[in-house]
C-alpha cells in the first residue's frame, strides 16, 4: 500500500483544479487515503483535510488511539476534539489561512450546509475525485481482491455440498456467510443473494424463509472481505432435479455473454462497448430485453466503485482495475439465471480472479 503516492495524486488533482483544500468524508475514501489499516469502521466519525502541504484528520474519542498508533511515521496529523469536529475544523481553515475547500458530492446535505454556513471561504462539491484515484488497483491491492475472491471459491464450493431441497433460502445465506467469516472474511463484502425458485428472476432479491423445491435454479450471490478489499461472484445451480430444457437454453445464452464479456475486458475499451458485446449475445439469443442491469461494475475497498461497465459507461475501462462480468436473464415470475465473474483487466485482455466452475451444475 502506497499511501503517500495517493496523497500526492490527490494533492495534484487540488492544484489542477484551483482549489485550496480538499475534505475526505467518505469512509472508503478515507480507507484509501490515510492507508491506515482496522482503524475506521463502516460509519466511523472522520473527515481527512489536504492542501498542498497539510494531511490532518479531525476524528473523536473512539478512534483516537488506533489512528494514533496508525499515523505514526506518517504525513498524517491528528485532531481529536471533544466537540463536533466540523466546528473545529472549520475554525481551523480561517486560522490555516484557506480560501476554497472541496467536498464529496457524497457528504449528507445537512453536513455541507452547516459548512458553507461557517466558513468564509468558497465552498464545492465534487464527484470522484478519490474514487477516481481507487479506479486503478495496485499490485497488492489487487492480491487481496484475489484472495477475497478465492475464499468465496471456497464458499460456493461448501455450499454445493449443503443444497438440497427443503433448505430455506435464509439457511443457505447462513451456510455461505458463517463458512466465509470462519475463514477469514471480515464480515461479507455485501449482504449474500440467495434466491430460489421464482425469487431467481429478482436480480437483487431479498433471502426470505421460502424453502427450494425439487428443481429450483437456486442464484448465489456472495463476496468475501480481506484486508479490506471486497470480492463479488455469482452462480446459478438447479437443486433436487434435472434442469429443464428451457432453463437450459437460458443457461447455456447467460454463459455465452459471460464468456464473450470477458473476452471483450480489456484496458481502453469503454465499459459500454464490454457492455454492448454481452449484451448482443443475449439480444441474438431472444433474451435482450431480460437483461435490464448493466453488465459489471468496478470492485474494490467498496463492492460498487468505479468503472462503470454498462451501457453509461462511455470512459475507457483502465488497466489495472478490478471489474465484474455478469450477464443475466430473468424471466418474471418464473426464473433467472445470473453468472458473475470477477477479472483483473490488463492491456491486452483480462485475468478471472473468480475460478469457481461457469458450467451448469446440477445437485440431484
Ligand atoms: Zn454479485
Ligand atoms: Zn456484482
Amino acid at each position: 500500500m502506497n499511501a503517500d503516492a495517493r496523497l500526492s495524486r490527490l494533492r495534484r488533482r487540488l492544484a489542477e483544479e484551483g482549489h485550496d483544500a480538499a475534505l475526505v468524508c467518505d469512509v472508503s475514501n478515507v480507507r484509501y487515503v490515510t492507508g491506515f489499516e482496522a482503524v475506521w469502521d463502516d460509519d466511523a466519525n472522520v473527515a481527512c483535510l489536504v492542501t498542498a502541504d497539510l494531511a490532518r484528520i479531525y476524528t473523536d474519542s473512539r478512534y483516537a488511539e488506533a489512528a494514533a498508533a496508525a499515523a505514526v511515521a506518517t504525513p498524517w496529523a491528528l485532531s481529536t476534539p471533544s466537540a463536533s469536529i466540523y466546528v473545529t475544523l472549520c475554525d481551523d481553515l480561517g486560522a490555516d489561512g484557506i480560501g476554497s475547500l472541496v467536498l464529496e458530492s457524497s457528504v449528507p446535505f445537512g453536513r455541507f450546509r452547516f459548512i458553507s454556513e461557517r466558513f468564509s471561504g468558497r465552498v464545492a462539491a465534487v464527484d470522484d475525485w478519490v474514487e477516481e484515484l481507487r479506479e486503478v488497483k495496485e499490485a497488492a491491492e489487487v492480491e487481496r481482491i484475489a484472495r477475497a475472491a478465492a475464499l468465496t471459491d471456497r464458499a460456493f464450493d461448501h455450499v454445493l455440498g449443503v443444497l438440497r431441497p427443503g433448505l430455506t433460502e435464509t439457511e443457505v445465506v447462513l451456510e455461505l456467510e458463517f463458512f466465509m467469516r470462519r475463514h477469514g472474511s471480515e464480515g461479507v463484502a455485501f449482504p449474500s443473494i440467495v434466491a430460489c425458485g421464482p425469487n431467481s428472476s429478482r436480480p437483487h432479491a431479498v433471502p426470505g424463509q421460502r424453502r427450494i423445491e425439487a428443481g429450483d435454479p437456486v442464484i448465489l450471490d456472495l463476496g468475501a472481505r480481506v484486508e479490506g478489499y471486497c470480492s463479488d461472484m455469482t452462480r446459478t445451480v438447479v437443486v433436487g432435479a434435472p434442469a429443464s430444457s428451457e432453463f437450459r437454453a437460458v443457461y447455456e445464452a447467460v454463459l455465452a455473454a459471460n464468456e464473450a464479456g470477458k473476452g471483450a475486458a480489456r484496458g481502453g475499451v469503454t465499459g459500454a462497448e464490454i457492455d454492448g458485446v454481452a449484451r448482443e449475445v443475449l439480444t441474438g439469443a431472444g433474451y435482450g430485453e431480460h437483461f435490464g442491469h448493466g453488465l459489471g461494475h468496478g470492485v474494490g475497498l467498496d463492492v460498487h466503485e468505479l468503472p462503470t461497465v454498462s451501457p453509461r459507461g462511455r470512459r475507457s475501462v483502465l488497466s489495472g482495475s478490478v471489474i465484474t462480468i455478469e450477464p443475466g436473464v430473468y424471466l418474471e415470475g418464473r426464473f433467472g439465471v445470473r453468472i458473475e465473474d470477477l477479472v483483473a483487466v490488463h492491456d491486452g485482455g483480462c485475468r478471472a480472479l473468480s475460478a469457481s466452475p461457469t458450467g451448469l451444475i446440477e445437485i440431484v
